[in-house]
C-alpha cells in the first residue's frame, strides 16, 4: 500500500534509501524501517543490519546506528494492515537467524492460516503483521538460488504483494515480485534501484521498467533480470519518465496542494495540447483504440471509479449524456465489482483512476475484461497497471501530484472526459456548430482557470470565515451536484469538517431539516437554464436562517457570500466551478493548522481493498 525503496549498487545505501523515503512520504504512512546488506562479498560474507520505528522517516533517522552503511538495501513506509503501527510491526521483517530482509506492499490474504501453521511448526512469529511470514517461508527454503527460494515461498501466499528481499547469503542482489501492488526498476549506471512509485527514483534516473502481476526481477548493480513467478524470463524493456525531479518538488510553496492547484491552468494546456481537430470540429485521442463504427455502436457508458475519480466520472457521465447523447452514469468501482455486475456487450466501461493502480478499480477492469466486456481507462499515470489492461483510453496528462487529496488531476480527468465526449459526439448526433462551440470553451479554459486563480486572496478570507464551521452542506443541480460532491469530499479530507453534498432539489426532502445559522451552505449556481430554480433553494435556506456561500457566474442575492468564476458553455461549466472549492477547502485546512499534504487516515493511492 505505501512505500518501497531499494538501492544496489557502489554508493552508500542508507543516505539515498532514507531519501528516497522521503519522496514517498506524501502517500502517507504510520512508520518506517530500513535493512542493509552491510559489505563484503561472496557466500556467507557480511550480514543484515536494521532499523525500523513507528513514526515518520525523520524518526527513523534519528534511529539509525553510525556505521550502517553498505551497498544494498531495501527500506520501506508501512500503512498498516494487519497490526497496529509500532516498532515491532514495521517492515523489514526478518527470519530469527536474520538472514532474510522482506519489505511488502499490500495484504497477505491467507496470513493468519500460514501464521498457525508456521507456529504449528515451532516458528516464533514476533510481530502482527501478515508480512512477517513471508520471511519465515523465504527462511525455509533451501532452493539453490534466492529466486527460487522467493518463488516458492510466493506459492504459499494468496493476496497482493509488492516485496523487496534482501538475503545475507546473496549479498550482490536484490529480488522482487509484484502482484496487485505496483514495483517499478529504476536504472542508474552501475547502479540500480527499485520503488513502488517513480517518485522515489526520479532523482537518480528516468529510465525505468514497470512489473507486470506475476512478474518479479533481480537487480544487481551492473544488471537486471524480469522473470515470472513461475522462472520464465520476460522481456522487459525500459520506458523513459516523462517528468524529472523538479515535478515533485515544493519549488516556492508550503504544501503539495497548493502548488498543484496552482498548476491547473497549465495542467489542462497539456490534456488538450494536439488534441483538437478544428476542420471536424472534434478531438484526436490516439489510446482510444474504439473506431467510428464501434463508437456509434456503444448503447450505454458505464464510468468505474473511487472517490475523487468516482466525482470526476460523474461529471463525465454527464458531458456523454449531453454531448454525445448516449445514456451515461457513474459508479464507485468497489460497489460495482461486487454486486456480480450484469456485463453488457453494448456498454463501453470505463475505469478512472489518477494512478492507474487502484485497486478497486483494477479489479472492476479485471473482471469486466473477464467477462468479455470493452474497457477504456482515464489515467494519469503511463504505463500504470490500468492503463496496460485496458483496451484504449485517455491520459489526463495532470503531471505528477503529490498531494493526497486531489485537485489538478481531477481537473484535468473531467476535461479529458469533455474531449471524449465530443469526440463520441461528433460520431454521433453533435453539430459542427456546437462542436466548435465546444472547442472554444475547451481553449478558453486554462485562461479562465488563472483568473479563478486571482480570486484566491478572496477565497482566503472567506475560508477563515467558515474555518469554524461544524458542518458544511454542499448543494448543486444537475451539473452542478457533481461539483457539490467533489467540493464536499475535498473539504472533509484536508480540513476533517464534516460535510454533506445533496442535490438540490432534495433539500426539502430532509436536509433543510439541518439548515440553522450554524449550518453553513455551499451553493453551485450556474448561469444555466436551471437558475431560477437554484435561486428558489437558495430563497429556502435563507428563509431558514441558513448562511450561504454560492458559486455563481453573477452575484446572488440571497447569498451571504458569492465566489464569481467565468462563464465557459453551460456543458463545460462544473470543470470551473469546483476550482474555487478547492480553494476555499486547501484555505479552511490552514487555518484549522491541518496536515494539509497528508490528511490523517488517507494515502495516495489506495492499492489494497
Ligand atoms: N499488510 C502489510 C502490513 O500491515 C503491509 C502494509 C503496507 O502496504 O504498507 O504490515
Amino acid at each position: 500500500m505505501c512505500g518501497i525503496v531499494g538501492y544496489i549498487g557502489k554508493r552508500d545505501t542508507a543516505p539515498l534509501l532514507l531519501e528516497g523515503l522521503q519522496r514517498l512520504e506524501y502517500r502517507g504512512y504510520d512508520s518506517a524501517g530500513i535493512a542493509i546488506q552491510s559489505g563484503g562479498t561472496g557466500k556467507g560474507a557480511g550480514g543484515l543490519k536494521t532499523a525500523k520505528t513507528k513514526g515518520r522517516v525523520r524518526d527513523l533517522e534519528d534511529r539509525i546506528p553510525k556505521r550502517f552503511t553498505g551497498t544494498a538495501g531495501i527500506a520501506h513506509t508501512r500503512w498498516a494492515t494487519h497490526g497496529v503501527p509500532n516498532d515491532v510491526n514495521a517492515h523489514p521483517h526478518l527470519d530469527p537467524l536474520e538472514k532474510v530482509a522482506v519489505v511488502h506492499n499490500g495484504i497477505i490474504d491467507n496470513a493468519s492460516e500460514l501464521r498457525a501453521k508456521l507456529s504449528a511448526e515451532g516458528v516464533t512469529l514476533v510481530s502482527d503483521t501478515d508480512t512477517e511470514v513471508l520471511a519465515h517461508l523465504i527462511a525455509r527454503s533451501v532452493a539453490d538460488s534466492l529466486e527460487t527460494r522467493v518463488q516458492e515461498a510466493l506459492r504459499h501466499i494468496e493476496g497482493t504483494y509488492g516485496i523487496a528481499v534482501l538475503h545475507a547469503d546473496f549479498p550482490e542482489r536484490i529480488v522482487v515480485a509484484r502482484n496487485g501492488s505496483p514495483v517499478v526498476l529504476g536504472i542508474g549506471e552501475h547502479e540500480m534501484f527499485v520503488a513502488s512509485d517513480v517518485a522515489a527514483l526520479v532523482s537518480h534516473t528516468r529510465q525505468v521498467v514497470t512489473l507486470d502481476d506475476g512478474e518479479m526481477a533481480t537487480i544487481k548493480a551492473g544488471d537486471y533480470r524480469t522473470y515470472t513467478t513461475e522462472g520464465s524470463r520476460t522481456s522487459s524493456s525500459p520506458e523513459t519518465v516523462e517528468y524529472a525531479a523538479e515535478s515533485y518538488e515544493l519549488g516556492d510553496h508550503d504544501t503539495y496542494m497548493h502548488k498543484e492547484i496552482g498548476e491547473q491552468a497549465d495542467a489542462v494546456d497539456r490534456v488538450l495540447a494536439g488534441r483538437i481537430d478544428d476542420r471536424f470540429a472534434t478531438v484526436h485521442l490516439g489510446g482510444l483504440n474504439l473506431d467510428p463504427r464501434e463508437a456509434r455502436a456503444v448503447r450505454r457508458v458505464k464510468i468505474l471509479g473511487c472517490g475523487t475519480s468516482y466525482h470526476a466520472g460523474l461529471i463525465g457521465a454527464q458531458m456523454i449524456e449531453e454531448l454525445a447523447r448516449i445514456p451515461a452514469d457513474a459508479e464507485p468501482a468497489s460497489e460495482f465489482r461486487y454486486r456480480n455486475p450484469v456485463v453488457d456487450p453494448d456498454t463501453l466501461y470505463i475505469a478512472v483512476s489518477q494512478s492507474g493502480e487502484t485497486y478497486d478499480a483494477l479489479a472492476a477492469v479485471q473482471e469486466l475484461k473477464r467477462k468479455g466486456a470493452r474497457v477504456l481507462g482515464v489515467i494519469n499515470v503511463v504505463g500504470s497497471a490500468i492503463a496496460r489492461e485496458a483496451d484504449g483510453g485517455v491520459y489526463v496528462h495532470a503531471g505528477p501530484e503529490v498531494c493526497v487529496v486531489s485537485t489538478k488531476c481531477f481537473t484535468n480527468t473531467v476535461v479529458a472526459f469533455g474531449l471524449l465526449a465530443l469526440h463520441l459526439g461528433r460520431i454521433r448526433d453533435l453539430s459542427v456548430k456546437d462542436g466548435k462551440r465546444i472547442i472554444e470553451g475547451l481553449r478558453k479554459l486554462p485562461g479562465q482557470i488563472a483568473e479563478i486563480m486571482e480570486s484566491e486572496p478572496e477565497i482566503k478570507k472567506l475560508a477563515q470565515e467558515y474555518a469554524d464551521a461544524q458542518s458544511m452542506l454542499f448543494i448543486g443541480r444537475v451539473r452542478g451536484y457533481p461539483v457539490a460532491l467533489e467540493a464536499s469530499l475535498k473539504l472533509k479530507e484536508v480540513s476533517y469538517i464534516h460535510a454533506e453534498a445533496y442535490p438540490a432539489s432534495e433539500l426539502k426532502h430532509g436536509p433543510l431539516a439541518l439548515i440553522e445559522p450554524a449550518m453553513p451552505t455551499v451553493a453551485i449556481v450556474p448561469d444555466d437554464d436551471l437558475l431560477e430554480k437554484n435561486r428558489a433553494a437558495l430563497e429556502e435556506i435563507k428563509a431558514r436562517s441558513g448562511r450561504i456561500l454560492a458559486v455563481a457566474h453573477q452575484e446572488q442575492e440571497k447569498a451571504d457570500r458569492t465566489i464569481i468564476v467565468p462563464k465557459n458553455e453551460d456543458e463545460l461549466d462544473p470543470i470551473l466551478m469546483g476550482i474555487p472549492l478547492q480553494l476555499l477547502a486547501y484555505h479552511t485546512a490552514l487555518a484549522l493548522g491541518r496536515d494539509i499534504d497528508k490528511p490523517r487516515n488517507l494515502a495516495k493511492s489506495v492499492t489494497v481493498e
